[in-house]
């Protein structure tokens, strides 16, 4: 009898298991066939400048322009595209597509960012294959910068410092991003040549609650950190006006948030620029 329902509960675990298997496996190809189709999109964020809400760069931020799903957002699809090693692909679009479309479209100035995975930063020619793509697309390395994670930098620290680097070399600069989440080891901010550092949404999100002194005093010790090293800071996350007034009052140069603008194609922002 145990044996029985042990076989049967064995049976339904084994359904659930082959259904999530197949469901990825449909995901994959379904991924193949929206990168053969061009159905993936940037959608850019602009980070401002916080004394004066100037738009000084662009985060591109990837969307599937899935047929019959509509828009999806990484959260959808990121997690599947990275297991199965699509994302590289996808993301070599992506960055070249975002290149294209900031050089074509932006004046000389916007700076953009793109979101590096640790899969990318495993290959030591990474800085050599974003050179090219810089020339291809015709867009100055000065107005790039490479958003890396502190859990990408696991892996093989060396190796990643030495990449970046490279890159800093050829004028392209890095970001470190997510600051404060995870895997936070203050020994990256000065072995790594960043030029940016952005602090995470979540302590962003506190600033304006009654009894923030706590995250106050972690964003203030951040951005004194960050100043004595050279490093620009970016808030993520700004969403109200208070945390704006806060950020401004402690002295972060640059952020990002819903309230400062939402990411959205390159027309958006294109046709933003052009009226009066
Ligand atoms: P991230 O790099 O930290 O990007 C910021 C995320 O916060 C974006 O979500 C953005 O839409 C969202 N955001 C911006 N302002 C606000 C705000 O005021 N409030 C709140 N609650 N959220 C805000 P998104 O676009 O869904 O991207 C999620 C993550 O997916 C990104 O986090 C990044 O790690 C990853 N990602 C995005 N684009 C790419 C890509 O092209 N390639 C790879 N490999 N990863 C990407
Ligand atoms: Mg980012
Ligand atoms: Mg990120
Ligand atoms: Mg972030």
């Amino acid at each position: 009898q145990a044996k029985e329902l042990g076989r049967k509960r064995f049976a339904i675990f084994d359904e659930a298991l082959a259904k999530g298997m197949v469901d990825v496996l449909a995901m994959e190809s379904e991924l193949r066939k929206a990168l053969r189709q061009n159905e993936f999109e940037p959608h850019f964020q602009p980070i401002c400048r916080l004394g004066d809400s100037k738009v000084v760069g662009y985060e591109a931020l990837i969307r599937w322009n899935h047929p019959q799903r509509g828009l999806l957002r990484p959260s959808d699809f990121v997690k599947i595209a990275e297991d199965s090693g699509l994302i590289e692909a996808i993301d070599w679009r992506l960055f070249e597509l975002s290149c294209r479309l900031l050089a074509q479209h932006g004046s000389s100035e916007p700076f953009i960012t793109f979101n590096v995975s640790a899969l990318h930063l495993r290959h030591a020619d990474f800085d050599v294959r974003v050179l090219k793509m810089l020339e291809r697309t015709g867009l100055p390395p000065e107005r790039l910068v490479t958003e890396v994670t502190e859990g990408a930098l696991l892996d093989n620290p060396e190796s990643v410092r030495a990449v970046l680097e490279r890159l800093r070399s050829a004028g392209v600069g890095a970001a470190l991003d997510d600051f404060g989440t995870g895997y936070s080891s203050l020994s990256y901010l000065h072995s790594l040549p960043l030029r940016m550092l952005k602090i995470d949404r979540a302590f962003v999100h506190e600033l304006d609650k009654a009894g923030s002194s706590n995250s106050t005093t972690v964003v203030a010790a951040i951005l004194a950190l960050a100043h004595a090293l050279n490093i620009q800071v970016i808030a993520e996350g700004i969403e109200t006006q208070a945390q704006l007034e806060a950020l401004v009052s402690m002295g972060c140069e640059m952020g990002q948030g819903y309230l400062l603008g939402s990411p959205a194609p390159i027309a958006h922002w294109v046709d933003v620029q052009k009226s009066p």
